[in-house]
């Protein structure tokens, strides 16, 4: 990066500081799911899904990571995973069953937590109980998250989510550097790694590795090292994220020094170093993602006419697919609304042991015609990696651009000034290089659920009822 490029990133860094940006996993973010929809209405619309992506929370770890943001569950004996099984079984029977037929998914995600620190017999007893409610299409993905520990990942394990059906794996590295991990109270031997990496592509899996940046003492040095050896090892796919550090939110956060987090010029250099180590055999989709180019992923965004979508199971094909989540705290998206199941874990207990819907009360959201068009824009253009079309919103929406977003427009042009922008008074707006390190605040411009007043150009309107 050029000196010039360099000051010119330490400015708008200072400027939009994404650190205080949503991540987008949904628009509106989950903060912002108020409405009490009757249980009833909830029932009747997952009587009638016929498809959707599946998400099952394994809450469980063997430690807890500092910089977590997870919903996790310390330790959990045998009896208790037996036990959150029983009640994911409970859960299942009373979303799908009674049905014509069973639900059909294109893509399973088993999330956590870390699901496989459930046994083998667990993990088979799990699986089972799914196929009871849920068909696999024939070129479904059926994934799983795992921590790079061969006393969690054993090659029996392996072996056995490969017999089941299981064709992808998720690692969740982050960084492999020493004084990073140890700050933020997480293991993970680079040895080990690339021995588990190895055999899982061996096996046939389509290997994942999360990487985190913006972590503790996480300087260019430590992560230039990290991304040598991800490039030598070759997953299919790396999502390189930034850490988010919310400590009132997160406690034990409060364990990581705030003096050694990187500030956020550095936390931009960061993602550039990752995105220029991986440039040479990835190809780089939306906000995050990296796709091998001799791997076994496939992306929609690399298929003709298919274009991607962030959401609660990453950069997938669209934001419209209905979501089934399975497990505490877990997220549905069914007939455009959202909602979410209770996090604490007896809550989520006594609720299916009373034998009702584990869904928490005054989290749900009804996604209205402002919001959809929004979440076009947030989601699939910005998050997903392609621009903004006026035309496409045009037919898509029946509205006219500039004139919906007029209020948006002063400060996508002061954007445009900025460099972060191509095109706002064109029929194409496109993300630039530059803007790429600020797609969170280019979207925040578009999301009515906050009222910022940290950005002076910011005349975002705020009546969101507009179209209802
Ligand atoms: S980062 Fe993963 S392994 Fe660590 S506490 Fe969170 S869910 Fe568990």
């Amino acid at each position: 990066m050029s000196h010039a490029l360099a000051n010119r990133l330490d400015f708008l860094t200072r400027k939009y500081n994404e650190y205080n940006q949503p991540m987008y996993l949904s628009y509106p973010v989950d903060t912002h799911w108020r409405q009490d929809t009757p249980m009833s209405e909830i029932a009747t619309s997952l009587s009638v899904l016929g498809s959707a992506q599946v998400y099952v929370h394994i809450p469980f770890c063997r430690t807890i990571c500092y910089y977590c943001c997870c919903d996790r569950v310390l330790g959990g004996k045998e009896e208790d995973k037996e036990l959150y099984i029983d009640a994911l079984e409970k859960e299942m029977e009373l979303k799908l069953s009674g049905r014509a037929s069973k639900l059909v998914t294109d893509n399973m995600h088993w999330g956590g937590g870390t699901p496989a620190y459930l046994s083998e017999v667990q993990i088979e007893r799990l699986y089972g109980s799914v196929s009871r409610y849920i068909e696999f299409t024939p070129d479904a993905r059926i994934k799983l998250e795992a921590y790079p520990d061969k006393r969690i990942v054993t090659a029996s394990k392996l072996r056995l989510l490969k017999k089941l059906g299981f064709n992808y794996i998720s690692f969740g590295v982050q960084d492999f550097d020493k004084r990073v991990l140890s700050a933020i109270h997480r293991d993970c031997d680079l040895e080990e790694t690339r021995e588990l990496i190895g055999l899982a592509k061996s096996m046939g899996f389509i290997v994942n590795v999360d990487l985190c940046y913006g972590l503790p003492y996480q300087g260019l040095g430590e992560f230039e090292r990290t991304l040598q050896e991800i490039v030598k090892i070759a997953p299919d796919k790396i999502v390189a994220f930034p850490y988010a550090h919310y400590p009132a939110v997160y406690p034990l956060q409060r364990k990581i020094p705030l003096l050694s987090l990187p500030n956020p010029f550095i936390v931009s250099l960061l993602y550039d170093m990752a995105r220029q180590y991986l440039a040479a055999d990835y190809e780089e989709l939306g906000s995050d993602t990296f796709i091998h180019r001799n791997g076994r992923e496939t992306h929609p965004s690399l298929i003709p006419g298919r274009r991607a979508a962030r959401d609660f199971m990453g950069s997938s094909e669209e934001t419209s697919h209905d979501l089934l989540g399975l497990g505490k705290s877990a997220v549905s998206k069914v007939g455009g609304m959202y909602y979410k199941n209770v996090a604490p874990l007896d809550k989520y207990h006594d609720l299916l042991g009373k034998s009702q819907l584990p869904v928490e009360h005054g989290r749900t959201h009804a996604l209205n015609a402002d919001d959809l068009i929004r979440e076009e824009i947030i989601l699939k253009n910005l998050l997903g990696g392609s621009p903004i079309d006026k035309a496409a919103i045009r037919a898509q929406f029946g509205v006219d651009f500039d004139v919906y977003f007029s209020g948006e427009l002063a400060l996508l042009r002061s954007m445009e000034k900025d460099g972060l922008l191509e095109g706002t008074d064109t029929p194409l707006i496109t993300v630039t290089e530059l803007g790429k390190h600020f797609v969170r605040t280019i979207a925040f411009a578009f999301d009515v659920y906050y009222k910022s007043n940290k950005m002076g150009e910011n005349s975002i309107c705020n009546d969101k009822n507009k179209l209802q």
